[in-house]
């Protein structure tokens, strides 16, 4: 062979085994070594170095064959990566003990419309008991997707590969949470939900054990808010913001107050409120108020949530109605209802966010309450039980 042919002949194995190295064989079926003790839940990946074209994966080209010759096809689809195959398991998974041989015929087709040289195969078998689930790991907290649709993450960012979906209503088991990333199990995966879309309940302990409650005392520093006869809004909303603080971490709560003095915050942006309820991955986000009007008889508590922000809308909702509720009950304030606006804080917050007002400065009875420090605890006891009520909620 001369240099030349040498090199033209390297260079098309460098290449060949570069785009599609299961297609070199000349068999019909390449074998990829037998594997044991898989879950009956098992998710099969099969990577390939070149892009599939997904309408060539058809059932009947993906299918396992038991020991006894009965042949099932799998459902399958191309990852967002468009280089894998993922195979999910029967609806009622493998049977323990059993063995299987999973095939991909060769009829499936790289994205640039080259079909498979041979099939793909793979022996397996499925554990006969579940000794060695990761269940047998500690489970911190479960956490209820609130979403309509949440992705199942295989690394903690949205822009790694999806391994699934869970809906509305589903619970998960939760190891341990990195920032917004809960880590729980998908099949026998490691996986992972951005817990913004989770309601978290704490595996054993109290009902807000363990979350970052974020709590805003509206306005300070040059900003008064409302004021009246030498109150100032922003020195009342501080008073019950510290109150809810205290009364929430006797119950285990991590809360975080966004101000813990006079000082003025803006709303969103760097070193605003929006940014500090991020920055401590607040699970919910309270903003405390008091109103003013320009007559004496506007009176009454008022709770808002935001309709229009992208996220967690009825959790906010819900949120909101569970602390009106309380204001009216505990507090007796005039029930005002609760309201829809979107206001900054809660807009920008993906978080279930609302906002309350106590009450108004301007109105005589309000007054009463909204200065006496006696009342400013029942404030706080209404807004944390209101908390701790829209935690017990059921997710629906
Ligand atoms: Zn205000």
């Amino acid at each position: 062979m001369t240099a030349r042919k040498i090199l033209f002949t390297l260079a098309f194995f460098v290449v060949w085994s570069l785009i599609m190295p299961q297609f070199v064989s000349a068999e019909e079926w390449v074998s990829f070594p037998a594997k044991k003790d898989v879950a009956p839940d098992k998710v099969w990946t099969v990577e390939f170095n070149t892009a599939i074209d997904p309408k060539t994966i058809h059932s009947e080209d993906i299918y396992v064959v038991t020991v006894d010759g009965k042949q099932l096809f799998m459902p399958s689809y191309v990852q967002e990566d468009g280089r894998s195959i993922t195979v999910l398991p029967p609806p009622d998974g493998y049977e323990p003990g059993q063995t299987y041989t999973l095939f991909i015929k060769k009829q499936v087709q790289s994205a640039n419309g080259r079909s498979l040289k041979a099939g793909y195969k793979m022996t397996f078998t499925v554990q006969r008991s579940a000794t060695h689930q990761p269940e047998d790991e500690e489970v911190l907290s479960y956490g209820t997707v609130t979403a309509s649709i949440l992705n199942v993450r295989a690394e903690k960012t949205t822009a790694s590969e999806k391994l699934g979906e869970l809906e509305r209503g589903d619970v998960v088991k939760i190891y341990r949470f990195d920032g917004y990333w809960a880590e729980i199990r998908y099949h026998d995966q490691i996986a992972y939900l951005h817990k913004d879309y989770l309601k978290l309940r704490k595996a054993n302990g109290g009902i807000v054990e363990g979350l970052n409650i974020i709590i805003d005392a509206g306005h300070g520093g040059h900003d008064p808010g409302a004021s009246d006869r030498g109150y100032n809004e922003k020195e009342i909303n501080l008073d019950v913001a510290d109150k809810v603080q205290h009364n929430l971490q006797k119950l285990g709560a991590h809360v975080l107050l966004t101000r813990e003095d006079d000082t003025f915050l803006p709303l969103k942006g760097e070193g605003s409120r929006v940014e500090f309820s991020r920055e401590h991955y607040g699970d919910i986000f309270v903003s405390i108020h008091t109103n003013a009007a320009g007559n004496e008889s506007s009176k009454g508590a008022e709770t808002y949530y935001d309709s229009l922000k992208d996220d967690n809308v009825y959790e906010g909702y819900l949120l909101a109605k569970n602390i009106q509720e309380q204001l009216v009950n505990m507090a007796g304030m005039f029930d005002r209802g609760v309201k829809n606006n979107n206001w900054t804080v809660i807009h920008y917050n993906p978080i279930p966010s609302v906002l309350v007002e106590l009450g108004f400065i301007t109105n005589p009875s309000d007054f009463d309450k909204l200065t006496s420090p006696a009342f400013r605890q029942v404030y706080a006891d209404a807004i944390t039980l209101g908390i701790v009520n829209y935690f017990k909620e059921e997710v629906k």
